[in-house]
């Protein structure tokens, strides 16, 4: 399954590409940064029924490209057609390591016949980037890296991780994956995510737990409901009693000040057949979308809608069972981590304006970093934030530009502060 090279592993990025290469200027990284995203929208990167190359072309191009930069550069498939991309630099002096982390996964446009331009055209227009995934998220990893590359031409102390993760628009393969790797053990200070947050500033995220209850009764005919157990009334009541219960936790915890209120949701019920209008059915489904805020402890939660469910269905001869399908706790990094004050100066640095803090109302890979590595993630990226996987998706160029500059500003600041300073030594090489 991997595809993996590591090479010239002593050899730092200021050896080896300082002297060679032409030197870029913030202008030529800014251009080289948009026209990345463009070739990198170009690309129709979303699942379909084929699941063999999702990530794979724009993996490859991104790699060959950290390749010319003198990164070492590891490309592993995580899953068919779904690599893992992460390009490491070595700075002059050890210190800390921050890293960047972004997806090339998109997804599906939908009909295209919605769209008021082909969904994943690239063009400029009016000064902004077209196409799908132009926002979530090819622009914020053309920026980054070009921001990484920025730093390895300045010359820094430390280390930059850059990884372009796959399937984070699924079940985050890419990001569980790497979370398990060497490189994520070994030291990484900070990480700033690269997602649309319109700007601002987002060390908190929302939390997420999918989760299926069955409810299992006895099949009969609907003649003689007398010989079942029907679990569609227990259904219904377990909804009700779900409801109370987002009405109790969500006064009991409040509102978060940037990521809102808790949301316990139902989204899909499954029960009996259409065809089949004479017969009980054994059992009924329900999906929940639960999206938690700090303060809300999953496991407890989980508890209470467990006993609710075993409760409600006991009093009906029933019995319950409840399968999480995933859970994502919130992040919530102090405001005052050193990779969320890097970024809070360096925006101010780069735009003249104080940054605004906010929340991501969704999951990202950084949750997963989060939660399985135990890293400092902060989400910041271009591209507004509600535009994420509507039709006529676009970035502002402006856009990128920025938060290239905002990028390797927040690097030197970060890597800068020295109170790290020689405690990584080389494990990833
Ligand atoms: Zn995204």
């Amino acid at each position: 399954m991997t595809d993996s090279e590591s090479t010239d592993a002593e050899v730092t990025g200021a050896q080896r590409t300082g002297a060679e290469l032409p030197r870029q200027d913030s202008a030529d990284l800014g251009a080289a940064a948009v026209a990345l995203t463009q070739t990198l929208v170009r690309l129709p990167t979303f699942v379909t029924g084929d699941l063999d190359d999702v990530e794979t072309p724009a993996a490859h191009l991104i790699a060959d490209l950290m390749r010319s930069f003198g990164w070492i550069v590891t490309v592993e498939e995580v899953a068919a057609g779904r690599p893992n991309v992460v390009g490491v630099i070595h700075g002059e002096t050890p210190g800390r390591t921050l890293m960047f982390e972004g997806h090339v996964d998109v997804v599906t446009p939908g009909d295209s016949e919605n769209w008021s331009f082909p969904p994943f055209s690239g063009d400029i227009v009016d000064g902004r980037l077209q196409g799908r995934g132009s926002a979530d998220m090819k622009a914020g990893v053309a920026a980054m890296i070009y921001a990484a590359r920025g730093a390895q031409l300045a010359g820094f102390a430390g280390r930059i991780v850059v990884a372009v993760l796959a399937d984070e628009e699924g079940m985050m393969v890419g990001a569980k994956h790497f979370a398990g790797t060497e490189l994520a053990a070994s030291g990484i200070d900070g990480v700033i995510v690269g997602e649309p947050e319109g700007g601002e500033v987002c060390a908190v995220a929302k939390g997420a737990i999918r989760l299926r209850v069955d409810l299992h009764g006895a099949m009969a005919h609907g003649a003689m409901p007398h010989q079942g157990r029907n679990p569609l009334p227990t259904m219904g009541s377990f909804l009700m009693g779900l409801a109370e219960l987002e009405r109790q936790v969500a006064e009991s915890v409040g509102a978060h000040p940037h990521l809102g209120r808790f949301y316990l949701t139902p989204t899909v019920v499954a029960a009996g057949d259409p065809s089949q209008v004479n017969v009980i059915p054994a059992s009924a489904s329900v999906y929940l979308d639960i999206r938690t805020i700090p303060g809300i402890g999953h496991n407890g939660l989980l508890h209470l809608i467990t006993r609710l469910a075993q409760q409600i269905t006991a009093d009906a001869g029933l019995t319950a069972v409840v399968t999480v399908i995933d859970d994502r706790p919130p992040v919530d990094t102090p405001e005052d981590a050193p990779v969320v004050r890097a970024l809070l100066e360096a925006h101010e640095a780069k735009t003249g304006r104080a940054a605004v803090l906010g929340g991501v109302p969704g999951t990202t890979d950084g949750t997963i970093l989060t939660r399985d590595a135990g890293l400092q993630t902060v989400v910041y990226g271009p591209g507004g934030k509600w535009i994420a996987h509507m039709q006529d998706e676009y970035v502002d160029v402006a856009d990128i530009l920025t938060c290239r500059a905002v990028y390797q500003e927040a690097a030197r600041i970060f890597l800068s502060s020295g109170d790290l300073a020689g405690r990584n030594e080389r494990t990833d090489s």
